[in-house]
């Protein structure tokens, strides 16, 4: 178990190292529009990371290939794929080993808790072997426990609550962050989380105010900051980020979801975090 803390534990550094906050990623941009006396260009080149996206779903099954490459081509060199289901665990795993850019997450989306079960509700305990299971798949070199989290909007909250519990305390066990899925339920999930002793993680798609941000920076938590910076209704949220000190915040696109603003009912694409940085900086100006 000392064994297993240890890596968990350089995992959880791997995690802020690869998915570097904005404070960096803003600090690479503004140097790459400064000439410098370097001909190489290389030394220029922007490394953004998307922290967040589900570039295993299906819909990229088609042209994934070309999708990573328009990422590339924005600089987008890094990607971190969520797990959402025991079922899907090892098609991520397979994938995550063909693509050298990825890292992975391992967890159960609070979404998708009704697939366990066919014609029946599913409970607790259908869930048994997926949370015994969850270990073995975050010992393949997982960063994160995730997409875990509480959302309001959706079916089942009673299990999911017990599952996010459960899934909160293997995090802490092995000593790895989370990210954190929420809808409705920022508030309810932060003496969960510290409960359960950990310590480090994202709190994805932030939105919310200032006062709940710091809350989780307190907490040890980063920001994700994705598309809905880019929405003028948005304009707590807006706020918020504008505020939140940049260390604290990274980029996200939660690709296919979550589209810009003037994209919508598209699928959104990772290469968009060269868009999102840009949103940020004006929000920042
Ligand atoms: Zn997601």
């Amino acid at each position: 178990m000392q064994i297993a803390k240890m890596s968990a534990a350089i995992n959880s550094s791997n995690l802020l190292g690869e998915f570097p906050s904005a404070s960096q990623v803003l600090a690479e941009i503004a140097n790459a529009a400064t000439p410098t006396e370097s001909p190489n260009a290389e030394t220029n080149r922007i490394q953004l990371t998307d922290s967040h996206c589900h570039l295993d779903f299906p819909i990229f099954d088609a042209d994934r290939e070309a999708v990573l490459a328009r990422a590339q081509a924005e600089g987008v060199e890094r990607f971190l794929v969520m797990g959402i289901s025991a079922a899907q665990w090892p098609r991520l795993f397979a994938l995550a080993q063909q693509y050298s850019s990825w890292r992975m997450a391992f967890g159960l989306h609070p979404y998708f808790l009704r697939d366990r079960i066919q014609n029946r509700e599913p409970t607790f305990a259908d869930f048994a072997d997926d949370l015994a299971l969850l270990p073995t798949f975050l010992e393949k070199g997982a960063l994160a426990v995730g997409e875990i989290g509480l959302d309001a909007t959706q079916p089942l909250f009673e299990l999911q609550v017990e599952l996010f519990k459960k899934q909160l305390h293997i995090a802490a066990d092995m000593n790895l962050p989370v990210i954190l899925h929420h809808r409705k339920t920022l508030d309810k999930m932060l003496p969960m989380v510290k409960k359960a002793g950990v310590s480090s993680g994202i709190v994805h798609a932030f939105s919310g105010s200032y006062q709940q941000a710091m809350q989780w920076v307190d907490a040890g938590f980063r920001i994700g900051v994705g598309g809905v910076i880019t929405y003028p209704r948005a304009q707590k949220t807006r706020a918020a980020i504008a505020k939140v000190p940049l260390e604290s915040l990274v980029l996200e696109t939660d690709s296919p979801d979550m589209p810009l603003f003037g994209n919508q009912g598209n699928r959104n694409e990772p290469a968009d975090i060269a868009k999102i940085a840009h949103a940020l900086i004006l929000l920042r100006e």
